[in-house]
């Protein structure tokens, strides 16, 4: 949703744009990295990501490039 037409009650009508999330390889991005980060408030990553670079672990899951390479050395171990 990068542009959006509203309507504001007395200035009329409004175009407001969200800032289009850009992947690390300059992709529109539309996924977000959900691997858990502790120190962060929201608990994940949240890294934005392209469809072409996410890693993805299980169903609804997206992983960034740095973490699908962290998910791999993971699974690796066990
Ligand atoms: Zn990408
Ligand atoms: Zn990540």
């Amino acid at each position: 949703m990068p542009c959006q037409h509203v309507t504001v009650p007395g200035a009329g009508a409004a175009i407001v744009c969200s800032p289009t999330r850009r992947c690390a390889c300059g992709k529109r991005a539309t996924l977000q990295c959900d691997w858990k980060v502790p120190t962060r408030r929201s608990g994940t990553c949240d890294r934005y990501i392209c469809s072409s670079c996410t890693t993805s672990p299980a169903p609804d899951k997206d992983l960034c490039k740095e973490h699908g390479a962290a998910w791999a050395e993971w699974q690796a171990r066990r």
